[in-house]
């Protein structure tokens, strides 16, 4: 059976395709061709991240594929009930990422408390004629351990950012709008662990208290989920942190919240216009930025590809 994984796959999750039988194409076939490639060449699964789109025209044209894979989380570029209408497996890999973005959000607070942000900027154009001047412009920087991260949507990746602001002795609180309490295991390099009972509370509240904020609940039908509103109940100072979507903050609420001091620091994994982010936002001197690569890690991919590769094997055995 072949497996055409159209925007490519890890090695590990390649490896035990190939292990359990199945002949992997890791050819990438462009957009209008796909379903051509699929039926001419017998694709029983497609398995796709981002880049390929597999929408109503590809699943009507298909009537051989069983299974679209996507490796990652968001699945908007699948036609999602269409295809479980027609009987194909829709799968996806939700929980493999949720460590590497929970990391990306730390290199952001980390960047953002001592200025690394602004420095790796100004460094190369100053460092030699200016050292001392931007010693000082960098030296009131404050640690993470003893300050309050306020999260905002308690799931996967939210939790994964709790067990990692607990190792670091940062005080957790947390909102949700459908989770009333978690245990977050927080484990060590030796196989210790212990867990932390976490009870969310009204995001009015987290608003208020925290030193931080980070954000991990999924695209928003209703608007945003931080705007002007929300950023005047703030601590002053507070530095936030998005690695979910573009849309949930207001960027031009934060932009005005950066230029009057309420905000701190900003850092953004996600943006309202992507994939041509406003430039305001990319020029601004108070924002952390990262092109969309929360769950960019070589154990993200592998641990994708060989969960991607399991529930294949699983749904397809005999
Ligand atoms: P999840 O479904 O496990 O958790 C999301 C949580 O948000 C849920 O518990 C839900 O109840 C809660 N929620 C929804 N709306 C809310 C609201 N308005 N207020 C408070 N809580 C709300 O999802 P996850 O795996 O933790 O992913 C979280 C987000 O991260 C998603 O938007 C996902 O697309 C994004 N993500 C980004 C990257 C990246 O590369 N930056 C990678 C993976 C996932």
């Amino acid at each position: 059976m072949k497996i055409l994984a159209n925007d490519g796959i890890s090695k590990a999750g390649l490896i035990a395709l190939e292990d359990a039988g199945y002949e992997v194409i890791t050819t990438k076939v462009a957009q209008e061709q796909v379903a051509n490639y699929i039926n001419t060449n017998d694709v029983a699964v497609i398995l796709v991240r981002s880049a390929t789109k597999v929408r109503k025209d590809i699943i009507d044209a298909c009537p051989g594929l069983k299974i679209i894979g996507r490796g990652g989380v968001g699945m908007d570029n699948i036609d999602v009930e269409y295809a479980r209408e027609k009987g194909i497996h829709v799968i996806n890999t939700p929980a493999s990422s949720s460590d590497s973005v929970a990391e990306l959000v730390f290199a952001h607070l980390f960047s953002g408390v001592r200025f690394l942000y602004d420095s790796n900027r100004q460094m190369p154009l100053e460092g030699d004629t200016n050292f001392e001047g931007l010693k000082k412009a960098y030296a009131n920087g404050t640690e993470l351990r003893g300050k309050t991260l306020g999260i905002i949507g308690f799931g996967r990746i939210g939790r994964s950012v709790a067990r990692m602001a607990l190792g670091l002795g940062m005080r957790v609180v947390a909102t949700d709008k459908f989770v009333d309490e978690a245990e977050v295991r927080v484990d060590f390099y030796n196989g210790q662990f212990i867990n932390v009972a976490i009870k969310t509370e009204p995001v009015e509240d987290i608003l208020k208290e925290a030193d931080f904020i980070s954000l991990h609940v999924p695209a928003q039908k209703e608007g945003y989920v931080i705007g002007k509103a929300e950023f005047e109940t703030m601590k002053d100072g507070v530095g936030i942190v998005n690695a979910s979507r573009g849309g949930i903050i207001d960027e031009v609420a934060l932009l005005a919240a950066l230029d009057s001091g309420k905000v701190s620091f900003a850092g953004l994994d996600v943006f309202e216009d992507e994939p041509k982010p406003a430039v305001q936002v990319l020029m601004h001197p108070k924002v952390s930025l990262t092109p969309h690569i929360g769950a960019a890690t070589l154990e993200a991919q592998d641990r994708i590809g060989t969960e991607l590769a399991e529930q294949i094997c699983s749904l397809l055995k005999p």
